[in-house]
């Protein structure tokens, strides 16, 4: 079957995940990737549910996709990832012309349901949990073509229960891959390519395999995750950066903090959503920590590793969040020093146990909150920037950097430091330093990056393969 399709992703880096390993299952079933809808046969929406921002936005853009379907009925348009898992049928019964609802977990399916309705099938919702033998998509990579930053997905789900998050009803029960499998992933991307590899989990810190050793010790949140961590650094030593997101406080234990101190490949950084600076607030939450017990495992994080930093989430405007418990999330914030984060006003998701609250905070005082979370933290973004101006870092290159007026060139390139921090370099042939990591003296501090010139000319652009080691690991599974 040869068919065109163009893939919308909105929401996180999970997502972004799963369009990649979505395009992945329609290439094999003989699609081929176009960039605009008006050209393609298939159009996958790949929805986030998290805010209802993106809710919306999804569905603006399903909306502006009618006049092109009555002027071509045969053109089969798929929601995908969590707005399809939470609405399923009703998302067909509501918006007339969407052909396809599809489950995170079923997107194996979807070439087979896309033959289905080119047949002329009816509409069709297709969303369950893969909950007694789960399946993970992996993304492949094409030899010499991989990202420099590779994206492997750890486990699915969330046995969380935070009261504002559709989470776990979108993505069900926390499944784990094996171990191994992602290792050998890891090792497939790195054998490609790629330098630096992102761990994927909605509480990526909760990892298990019964393959592993048991957990370090008896504290109940101790996890296999430090295990696989060192799983990975061992067996895939060409790795040059590894990073993971996002981590649940609860399991930010001792060991995990030994892994930092022991594993040079993890970077200097972490991110770790706090959400409130407030007890009664996280209690509210269903965050299962108090503000000091964050504050203890993150103080211990950052004690494992000279210059870790951290980053986190906030949401202001919780139910019941008073000034009073504002004004600790905001002493929280300067206290840990956070050099960045992502704040979020509260907004109520369908099926989750803040319904039940009265989402009584006004939408001003929402905003007002946000804004003062925003000063604090640009505030302490800046002088942490500030302090590298002048320093020598290492940053590992990754891709074409937009100048002011928004350009590319081949002499202008972006990376980040292994503490995250991005950093534009402007140099003659900066392009071919893509994929590697170069040393850099910071000049600039930006209002969210820095700028910096090269301590060396630029080389010549590296053969891919020789910057990884071909490293026969396991059989691919
Ligand atoms: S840990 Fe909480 S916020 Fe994170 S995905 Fe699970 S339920 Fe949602």
């Amino acid at each position: 079957m040869r068919f065109r399709y163009v893939v919308h992703t909105f929401g996180c880096q999970m997502n972004v995940h799963d369009s990649l390993c979505m395009e992945d299952v329609l290439r094999a079933a003989g699609g081929e990737a176009v960039t605009t809808s008006e050209d393609a046969d298939l159009v996958v929406f790949n929805t986030c549910s998290v805010r209802e921002r993106a809710e919306q936005k999804l569905r603006s853009e399903v909306g502006k996709l009618l006049p092109l379907k009555r002027a071509r009925p045969d053109l089969v348009i798929a929601v995908a990832g969590c707005v399809a898992q939470q609405e399923g049928d009703k998302l067909l019964a509501r918006v007339r012309h969407i052909d396809l609802v599809i489950g995170p977990d079923n997107v194996a399916e979807l070439p087979a349901l896309l033959m289905e309705q080119m047949a002329g099938a009816p509409p069709l919702a297709r969303t369950e949990f893969d909950t007694t033998a789960p399946r993970f998509l992996t993304a492949t990579p094409r030899p010499g073509a991989a990202p420099v930053v590779a994206l492997v997905t750890t486990m699915k789900g969330c046995d969380e229960r935070c009261s504002f998050c559709v989470v776990p009803y979108t993505r069900g029960p926390e499944r784990y891959r094996p171990a191994r499998e992602v290792v050998a992933e890891v090792a497939r991307f790195v054998d490609a390519g790629a330098r630096e590899v992102l761990l994927l989990g909605q509480t990526v810190d909760s990892f298990r395999d019964a393959e592993l050793p048991p957990p370090e010790s008896d504290d109940p949140d101790e996890t296999q995750f430090p295990h696989l961590l060192r799983m990975i650094a061992r067996e895939v030593p060409a790795l040059a950066r590894l990073r993971y997101t996002s981590p649940h406080p609860r399991h930010a234990t001792a060991s995990l903090a030994r892994a930092h101190a022991e594993l040079d490949v993890l970077v200097r950084h972490v991110h770790l959503p706090v959400q409130s600076g407030s007890d009664r607030v996280l209690r509210r939450m269903i965050r299962r920590y108090t503000r000091a017990e964050y504050v203890e495992r993150a103080r211990r994080l950052v004690a494992a590793r000279p210059g870790m930093t951290l980053s986190t989430d906030v949401i202001v405007g919780f139910p019941g969040e008073t000034e009073d418990d504002f004004a600790q999330t905001l002493s929280l914030v300067r206290e840990m020093g956070f050099v960045s984060l992502f704040g979020f006003k509260y907004s109520p998701r369908p099926y989750t146990p803040a319904l039940r609250l009265v989402d009584d905070v006004p939408e001003e005082a929402k905003a007002e909150r946000l804004a003062r979370l925003f000063a604090a933290i640009d505030e302490l973004t800046s002088a942490h920037l500030s302090t590298l101006v002048g320093t020598r870092q290492k940053v590992l290159v990754e891709g074409a950097s937009k100048s002011e007026k928004g350009d590319l060139s081949r002499d202008r390139v972006q990376g980040r430091t292994e503490r995250n921090e991005i950093v534009h370099v402007e140099a003659p042939g900066a392009a071919g330093l893509v994929g590697r990591v170069v040393e850099v003296d910071v000049t600039r501090a930006n209002r969210h990056s820095l700028s910096g010139t090269l301590t060396a000319p630029a080389p010549p652009p590296p053969k891919r393969a020789d910057a990884t080691r071909r490293l026969p690991l396991f059989q691919e599974t």
